[in-house]
């Protein structure tokens, strides 16, 4: 609303941020384009003051993209840069020193960090810009309780200490699934893992954009990572049968949660789940998954 861009590029990520692009191109006001095609940035003529949304890591996948490079991209054209970085909370990364013009957070994930609260925040560095957001705040009604900002202020205590340990943890689990992925043992662990689980994605696995990422996040890869199981009943059927995570949506509390992402985004491969690792101990966390995963391997395919 107060950019009032007319073209705005975005690629794979929130199906809400979809959502309310597809209302204004619905009034007729913005064109959408791809973010990874530039000829069509160029055909709908994205120019200045119009807007690349970035999210990073992106959302289900937990794979991030470099700021620095949409950034350039963006500003060669006198266009804006946001960036969605709820899945890279602050303490992990900071879109700003990258380039970023604003930073958006689901402030109801890792900043509330409780599962208790509602809340959104765009955090911009010019002074005019946030006494425009905060004046066209007044009649669009997103204004939060008071409750919830309180709740805010006291999770933001403890938010760099939550999210490098469930970064971390995350960072764990990921390597030991994949490492049991890459083996060349057939049997025990690796064999029962390889018998259900088709891939897992992360950014910590991005090995190859490591020159960039490894500046970007150097303080963990994020909470978030994915799984693609072989089958749709397996990944429908993994949910239940883990003790510590709790099949739900949503993502950044401190409790680990998993999700068969099917059930709140239609668009998406049905083999896929997402896992938000919370503060646990992670080897726990791992001989959860470890169990239910050998539990399913007596599903149907
Ligand atoms: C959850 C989420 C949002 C939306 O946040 P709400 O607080 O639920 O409105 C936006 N972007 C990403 C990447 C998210 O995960």
């Amino acid at each position: 609303m107060y950019l009032n861009p007319k073209v705005v590029a975005i690629g794979a990520g929130y199906h809400g941020c979809h959502g309310v692009i597809a209302l204004h191109e619905k009034l007729g006001i913005v064109t959408k384009v791809n973010l990874h095609d530039e000829q069509t940035w160029d055909d709908a003529g994205l120019g200045k003051g119009d807007l690349v949304h970035l999210e990073t890591p992106v959302n289900p996948t937990g794979e991030a993209l470099c700021i620095r490079e949409f950034a350039d991209k963006a500003h060669k054209r006198g266009a804006w840069l946001s960036v969605d970085a709820t899945l890279g909370p602050p303490g992990l990364q900071d879109p700003f020193m990258w380039g970023a013009d604003v930073v958006m957070h689901s402030g109801t994930k890792y900043i509330g960090g409780h599962s208790d609260m509602l809340c959104g925040v765009l955090a911009v560095t010019r002074k005019e810009w946030c006494v425009g957001l905060w004046e066209e705040r007044m009649y669009l009604g997103s204004v939060m309780g008071s409750l919830e900002g309180w709740l805010g202020v006291r999770s933001v205590r403890t938010l760099e200490l939550r999210v490098r340990r469930q970064s971390e943890s995350a960072g764990r689990l990921v390597g030991w699934l994949d490492g049991l992925l890459q083996s060349q043992d057939r049997e025990g662990d690796a064999g029962a893992v390889k018998e259900v689980v088709d891939s897992v994605k992360h950014a910590s696995l991005q090995k190859d954009d490591m020159d960039w990422l490894a500046e970007q996040m150097p303080n963990g890869f994020g909470p978030v990572f994915s799984v693609w199981m072989k089958t749709p009943a397996m990944a429908r059927a993994l949910p239940s049968k883990l003790k510590f995570f709790a099949h739900a949506t949503s993502l950044g509390g401190v409790e680990s949660l998993i999700e068969w992402r099917r059930m709140s985004d239609d668009g998406v491969d049905e083999r896929l789940l997402r896992v938000s690792v919370g503060v646990e101990g992670w080897e726990d966390l791992r001989e959860d998954l470890l169990s239910a995963l050998k539990s399913v391997r007596e599903v149907e395919k």
